[in-house]
């Protein structure tokens, strides 16, 4: 028999636990029909609710539900790599608890497992249901995400994944403290099949991601997974100086043609505040990297555990 080992990353979604369990449990049947058993991991993220209450009630029912519990919110990336560290199962799952990974999909990405896939990935092709704002920069940001990088990240995709445990072990040797996980997916490669499906509103509760948290899991994704900023930020810096050294010259010139009327003043502030707005832009970028640098060379540990059952 082999092992399937689905991971829940959770955080305050007491009132979702139990229906997640249950939507899941009905692919039992198929399951079973095909020799497989599972093992069910939550991993409570830190929640401040009943989360791991709701779980133990849980584990008490089914020996094959699992708790992880860190001792406080260390984000979904981290729960990711929690989840896949303890995972012990041939097969791999990643799904959300607000049942927007629908668990009735598991059957048609055990297909193309056994067609053979590596890992089987998902997608949603709309985004009804989300504030406009937010899908707009979302587009945005994949746009300029897919311009900037080398690793495939697909506008849309979720981190609802099925794979073999090579690819798991492959995602388990990627340590890096910043971890964006959509990246690092694509960035393992092995052979991907996409599943397209509608998108579907969180059952209860309310999202965990409010626009600050995503402006800064997008600045996350562009700093770990490119250097093109840091490139631009030179780039800025030669035209600047290429600028100064033109109107160095011309103002030597008209000098010397013309001589010394002592006019000018506010277009000299307009050029002082240019060029340290764009001086401060730059070391902003730098200091981006400069932090995520940081953080790697501390080498603290991704999470830590609170409870394991
Ligand atoms: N999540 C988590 N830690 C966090 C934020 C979210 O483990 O710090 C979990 C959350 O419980 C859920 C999944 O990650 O299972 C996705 O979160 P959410 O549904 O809030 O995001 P959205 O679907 O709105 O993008
Ligand atoms: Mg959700």
């Amino acid at each position: 028999m082999k092992l399937l080992s689905a991971i829940v990353p959770c955080y305050n979604e007491e009132e979702n636990v139990s229906y997640f369990y249950e939507e899941f449990i009905k692919n039992e049947e198929f399951l079973k029909a095909h020799d497989l058993d599972f093992e069910l991991w939550y991993i409570n993220d830190g929640s401040k609710d009943g989360t791991a209450d709701e779980v133990k009630k849980l584990i008490e029912k089914d020996s094959r539900v699992h708790l992880l519990s860190f001792s406080r919110n260390f984000g979904k990336e981290a729960a990711l790599y929690a989840g896949l560290s303890k995972a012990t199962g041939e097969y791999v799952a990643c799904m959300d608890a607000d049942l927007q990974d629908p668990p009735s999909l598991l059957p048609e990405m055990f297909e193309h497992i056994w067609q053979g896939y590596d890992m089987v990935a998902t997608r949603r092709v709309n985004r009804k249901g989300e504030p406009v704002i937010r899908s707009f920069f979302a587009r945005m940001f994949y746009r300029l995400m897919n311009r900037i990088s080398d690793a495939e990240i697909v506008d849309g995709a979720r981190d609802f994944r099925l794979m073999t445990r090579q690819v798991a072990d492959a995602i388990l040797q990627i340590k890096e403290y910043n971890r964006f996980t959509k990246g690092i997916f694509g960035w393992v490669g092995f052979q991907t099949k996409w599943l397209e499906f509608d998108n579907v509103e969180r059952k209860k509760g309310e999202t965990k991601w409010s626009f600050w948290k995503l402006f800064i899991y997008s600045l996350e994704g562009i700093t770990s997974f490119s250097t093109a900023p840091l490139a631009f930020a030179a780039f800025m810096g030669m035209l600047f100086c290429i600028g100064s050294f033109a109107l160095i010259l011309f103002i030597i010139i008209r000098t010397l043609v013309f001589g010394d009327p002592t006019s000018g003043w506010p277009s000299l502030v307009c050029i002082i505040s240019m060029i340290s707005g764009v001086q401060l832009l730059c070391l902003g970028i730098v200091g981006q990297y400069l932090a995520k640098t940081y953080m790697e060379v501390k080498d603290r540990p991704i999470y830590l555990v609170k409870e394991e059952i």
